[in-house]
C-alpha cells in the first residue's frame, strides 16, 4: 500500500479539482492509501508531525486526554514557547519528564525542517489550475518536493501545467504531464494500473471533507459527457488541453457508481467545453433525463449522516467521514429547540463530540445509535428544484431550433451562450431569441474582453444583452470576463492589456463592477446607470477617475467633485492638449502627476485622479446598498456565485497567498 497525497495549492476556485478526485478512486482501487490537502502548507506538516506525537504522547501516558490539547500541542510544534507546555499542565503526570522532551523533539523535528529528511509520501500530486496563480502554484510546487520519498514520484498536472509545461519544468525541474490522462497505465504499470483510465473513472467525492476549503458548488453531480471541442478559438485552452473530440462519454455508470457510494446530488454541473458539437445530442439529453434531470424535478436530500456513518464504518475514507459526520451532527443541533436541542447536546456531548479534536471514528460510530433517530426525525427534508447546467457555456453556432428544443425539456439554468466577440452578434441574438422561444428564461453568459476586441464592442455586447432581455421579457446576466495569454510571460499574471485597452480602461471596467462583483445585472436602469446611456457616456466613464467610478452617487451629488471633473475632461477634450491629456489619463500612473506638464488647466484635472475613497467609504448609501444587494444576490444565488470571474476576489485573499503558503 502506497502512500498518496493529493494537493490543491491554496488558491481561491469555485470547482473542486476533478483530476484529483479521479486520481483518488483510481489509487483507491489499486489499495493505496490516499490524503488530500488545500490549504497552508506549513500547517499541513505541522498536522502531520501532531499526529505522530499524539501517538507517542499517548503511550507514554495514557491517562491524560491528549486529543483535547491538540491545539496547543500543535502551537508548540510551530512555536516552542515553553509556556505553552505550561498551559498543557501535564506536571502531575508522573511521566512529565518524558512527555515534554518528547514533544521538545517533535517541536526541533519541525523548526529543524528535520520533517524534509525523512517524506512520507511515496507519490505526490499537485494539480494547477489558471496560469495566472503561477507564483501559488509554483511555491506550492517547491514545498512538495520536500514531502515526496523519490523526486520522480511528484507528478504536476493540470491546466497551468499544460500550457506553460515548459516554463514549469524550467522553474521546479519537474517535467509536468500535459493534458488527460485518458488511456491505461499512464502512471503505473501493474496489471491492475493497465486496465484503468483514469479519466473514465467516477470522481471521489469523500476527499472534499478533508480539507477545510468550501468549493461553493453545493451538492451536484460534476461530469462531462462529451471532452474537447471541435474549434480552436485563439483565447481558449481546450483545444491545446483536450484537442481530440469525443463526442460522447459514458457516464450512466459513473453517475450511478458516485449515487451508492456519496448518494443522491441535487444538481448536475456539466463540465462539457462544447457539448452542442456533438452529434450524439439528443442521446445526451436522453441520459440527463435519464439520471433525474427533467423538468420540474424535485431533489429531497438523502440522510447524509447514515451515508456518512456507513462510508466511516466502511473505511473509506475515515478522515472525511470523521470530519464530515461530526459537521452534520452539529449542523443539526441548529434546527433544533429547548428540551430537544439540550438532550441532543448532551447525547453529542456524552460522547465527546462537542469539540472536533475530541471526536474519533470510535466516538462517532458508538454515538450514532443515539444521534441517528434525532437526524432522521429533525433533517431537512424539504424538496428543491434540480437543475443542470452546461456550465462551460453553449456555442451559439451551433444552436439550432431542434437541438433548443431538447435543452428546453431538461432543467437548464442558467443556460449559458458564449458571446466571446462582436461578429457573433447575429448568431448569438438568433440562439438567444430560440432559448426564449423555448420557455429558458434564465441567461447567464461570460462576454470576453481585452482580446481583440475595442471598448466600444464590450459596451454594444453588454447592450444586445439588455434590449434581449427587454425585448423577450427573459433575465440575461453577463459576466465580463478579462482575456489573460494562455502562454509566455504574460500568462502568469492577470496584468495583460489588449491592443484596445489600456491600464485606465481595464480599472475602469473593474471599478464600474466592483460593487456587483462582476455582474451586470439585467434590467436598462442597472446597465445605463453603471455603464453609461450612450457610447459618449461610457467614454466618458472610461476616463473617470476610479473613485468617482466606484461612488458614483457621493461625488457626484454630496461632494460634487464629479460634475467639476466633467466640465474641465470635456473642456481638454475640446482643445488641442486633447491627445497629451488621454495619454496622461490613459498611463493611469497619477503619482507625480505634477511632473508631467506645466499647463495649470490640465494639472487641475489630474488631480482628481488622486482623490482617494476614504473620503466618501462609508457615505455613499447607494454603494452601500447596491454592494449588499449584490452580496446577497451572489449568496443566493448559487449560479452567479460560480459563474463570477476571478478578477474581484477580495484584495486580501490574494495578498495572504503568500502568507498562506510558506511562512516559515
Ligand atoms: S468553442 Fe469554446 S471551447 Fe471550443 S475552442 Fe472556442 S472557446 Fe474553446
Amino acid at each position: 500500500m502506497r502512500n498518496i497525497l493529493l494537493i490543491e495549492p491554496n488558491y481561491k476556485n469555485k470547482y473542486p479539482p476533478i483530476g484529483l478526485m479521479k486520481i483518488s478512486t483510481y489509487h483507491k482501487r489499486l489499495g493505496d492509501n490516499v490524503t488530500f490537502y488545500k490549504g497552508d502548507m506549513k500547517e499541513f506538516v505541522i498536522d502531520q508531525i501532531y499526529q505522530d506525537c499524539l501517538r507517542k504522547l499517548k503511550r507514554v501516558d495514557k491517562s491524560i486526554h491528549w486529543q483535547s490539547k491538540s491545539a496547543l500541542i500543535k502551537k508548540y510544534i510551530k512555536r516552542k514557547n515553553s509556556s505553552l507546555l505550561e498551559e498543557m499542565n501535564f506536571s502531575n503526570s508522573e511521566f512529565a519528564p518524558l512527555i515534554e522532551k518528547n514533544l521538545v523533539g517533535f517541536a526541533d523535528y519541525y523548526r529543524k525542517k528535520e520533517f524534509e529528511k525523512n517524506p512520507k509520501f511515496d507519490r505526490v500530486y499537485v494539480t494547477t489550475l489558471f496560469t495566472f496563480y503561477w507564483k501559488i502554484t509554483i511555491e506550492t510546487i517547491q514545498f512538495a518536493k520536500k514531502l515526496v520519498k523519490k523526486p520522480d514520484q511528484l507528478l504536476i498536472g493540470g491546466v497551468l501545467a499544460s500550457l506553460l509545461s515548459k516554463e514549469v519544468e524550467k522553474e521546479t525541474g519537474i517535467i509536468p504531464i500535459a493534458g488527460l490522462l485518458d488511456k491505461p497505465g499512464m502512471l503505473d504499470k501493474s496489471a491492475k494500473a493497465r486496465k484503468i483510465i483514469i479519466d473514465n473513472l467516477p470522481l471521489d467525492y469523500s476527499i472534499l471533507d478533508e480539507i477545510d476549503y468550501d468549493y461553493p458548488t453545493g451538492s451536484a453531480y460534476f461530469t462531462f459527457m462529451t471532452k474537447g471541442c471541435t474549434r480552436k478559438c485563439a483565447f481558449c485552452s481546450v483545444p491545446k488541453i483536450e484537442p481530440t473530440y469525443k463526442p460522447k462519454i459514458e457516464t450512466i455508470d459513473k453517475f450511478n457508481e458516485i449515487k451508492t457510494l456519496f448518494g443522491e446530488q441535487q444538481n448536475l454541473l456539466l463540465m462539457d467545453n462544447n457539448v452542442l458539437a456533438s452529434p450524439n445530442f439528443q442521446e445526451i439529453i436522453q441520459e440527463i433525463k435519464d439520471m433525474g434531470f427533467v423538468t420540474g424535478a424535485t431533489y429531497t436530500e438523502p440522510n447524509q449522516l447514515s451515508i456518512a456513518i456507513r462510508n466511516l464504518r466502511g473505511g473509506y475514507n475515515n478522515k472525511g467521514y470523521v470530519k464530515r459526520s461530526y459537521k452534520l451532527m452539529h449542523s443539526l443541533l441548529d434546527r433544533l429547540k429547548d428540551a430537544t436541542k439540550q438532550e441532543y447536546y448532551d447525547t453529542l456531548d456524552k460522547f465527546e463530540l462537542i469539540k472536533f479534536e475530541t471526536t474519533t471514528k470510535e466516538n462517532l460510530l458508538n454515538a450514532y445509535k443515539f444521534i441517528s433517530p434525532y437526524y432522521e426525525k429533525y433533517r431537512l427534508k424539504t424538496p428543491k428544484l434540480r437543475y443542470v447546467d452546461f456550465n462551460q457555456g453553449t456555442d451559439a453556432r451551433y444552436v439550432t431550433d431542434e437541438l433548443m428544443k431538447l435543452m428546453s425539456e431538461v432543467p437548464i439554468k442558467p443556460l449559458r451562450i458564449a458571446f466571446d466577440y462582436i461578429g457573433l452578434k447575429d448568431t448569438y441574438i438568433k440562439a438567444v431569441e430560440l432559448a426564449a422561444k423555448y420557455g429558458i428564461k434564465e441567461l447567464s453568459n461570460y462576454i470576453l474582453y481585452n482580446f481583440y476586441d475595442s471598448p466600444e464592442e464590450l459596451y454594444e455586447r453588454l447592450k444586445i444583452n439588455v434590449e434581449l432581455g427587454e425585448r423577450l421579457g427573459i433575465h440575461i446576466y453577463s459576466f465580463p470576463m478579462k482575456y489573460i495569454p494562455l502562454y509566455g510571460e504574460e500568462a502568469k499574471s492577470r496584468e495583460f492589456i489588449g491592443e484596445k485597452w489600456n491600464k485606465k480602461f481595464i480599472r475602469a471596467i473593474q471599478s464600474i463592477l466592483n460593487v456587483t462583483k462582476g455582474i451586470v445585472a439585467p434590467g436598462r436602469s442597472f446597465f445605463e446607470k453603471a455603464f453609461g446611456k450612450n457610447i459618449n457616456e461610457f467614454y466618458h466613464l472610461l476616463f473617470m477617475p476610479e473613485t468617482y467610478i466606484v461612488y458614483r452617487k457621493v461625488f457626484e451629488e454630496e461632494v460634487k467633485l464629479t460634475p467639476v471633473w466633467r466640465k474641465q475632461f470635456v473642456d481638454l477634450m475640446n482643445s488641442s492638449e486633447s491627445e497629451l491629456v488621454k495619454k496622461i489619463i490613459v498611463s493611469n500612473d497619477f503619482k507625480e502627476y505634477y511632473n508631467f506638464t506645466n499647463n495649470l488647466q490640465i494639472l487641475a484635472l489630474l488631480k482628481h485622479y488622486t482623490v482617494k475613497k476614504e473620503e466618501a467609504n462609508n457615505t455613499d448609501s447607494e454603494y452601500q446598498d447596491l454592494k449588499k444587494r449584490f452580496a446577497k444576490l451572489i449568496k443566493e444565488n448559487r449560479h452567479h456565485n460560480l459563474t463570477l470571474t476571478y478578477d474581484f476576489e477580495s484584495l486580501t485573499v490574494r495578498k495572504n497567498y503568500s502568507d498562506v503558503i510558506y511562512s516559515q
